[in-house]
This record gives C-alpha cells, structure tokens and sequence, in this order.
C-alpha cells in the first residue's frame, strides 16, 4: 500500500515538474520569437510560478539578462527578500557560471534544467559548481524535458547559419 502511494506520489510530483519546465519552455519560445538565443526559466515558490523570464541579452545588451538570472530578480523583488532560499528555479538550459553563481548567492534551494550547455554550463558539463563546499548546497536536476529545448536551440542557430 504505502509502496503505490509513494509511486503516485512520485507521479504527481513529476507532472508538476512537467509543468513548470513547461512554463519555462514558453518563454524560450518567446526569446526565439525576438531572435534571442531561446532560453526560458521561472521560479517556483510553495508550488506557484511567482517569475517568468527569458534571455533578452542582445535586445537589452545587458550581459546579466540570461532567463534564469532575469526569473530570479524578479521573484527576489516579489518576495521582498534577496534570499530564495524557499524557491526552485527551472531553466531550459544548463546554468551558466554567472548564473550558478547567483543561485548559490541567493541560496536557491533546487535547479532542474532541461538540455546540457557544453561550452559554458558548470552544473555538469564543464564542471560541476554545485558540488563545491560553498556555504549554500543547490540541489540540482537535469534532463527535464530536454529534447523540446535542445530541439528549439538546434533549430534557431541552424536559422541563424543560413541567414
Ligand atoms: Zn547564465
């Protein structure tokens, strides 16, 4: 009995994962749209999207304005506070160090992320930042919906090559 209930548990907390990386997914759709490279993320805060943000960094030509960093002001203002220490961030691309960095310094407590970053993501693939003895420990999960993220990225430098 208590088996079944720990599956659907675990079911119904992965469809709500499914969902956020989801929301997050249709802000990389509108960063695309204005032909920024398409990365979305939102925060999470007790179980309700409470930011929403994607890559704007050529349009804003601000070299901070990744999706997640965006996502993570934003619900530092919504909260009132710099600590998100309650809050999951989900990002469709692996973190950047800048990025990685700021989730240690806000003191995220989960990132799930979709496709891996091979030249410059630091949650596994050149290194692996949330594993170091900082004094904030960032749970991390990847892999979420990742083939719908590497697809739109595939498809926007391949546009990007022709034009
Ligand atoms: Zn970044």
């Amino acid at each position: 009995m208590n088996q079944d209930r720990d599956i659907i548990m675990k079911s119904q907390e992965n469809q709500l994962k499914i969902k956020f990386m989801k929301a997050a997914l249709k802000e990389a759709y509108k960063a695309e749209q204005i032909n920024e490279v398409p990365v979305g993320a939102v925060v999470v805060h007790q179980g309700k999207i409470i930011a929403r943000a994607h890559n704007t960094r050529e349009k804003e030509q601000t070299f901070y304005a990744h999706a997640e960093f965006l996502a993570m002001m934003k619900a530092a203002k919504k909260i009132g506070s710099w600590r998100l220490e309650d809050c999951d961030v989900y990002v469709t691309m692996e973190p950047c160090p800048m990025c990685a960095g700021a989730m240690i310094q806000s003191r995220v407590r989960t990132v799930y992320y979709g496709v891996k970053d091979l030249k410059s993501g630091v949650a596994d693939s050149i290194i692996n930042i949330f594993e170091l003895p900082f004094n904030h420990h960032v749970h991390v999960e990847s892999g979420l919906l990742a083939e719908e993220s590497q697809k739109l990225l595939k498809d926007f430098f391949k546009k990007l090559r022709v034009k």
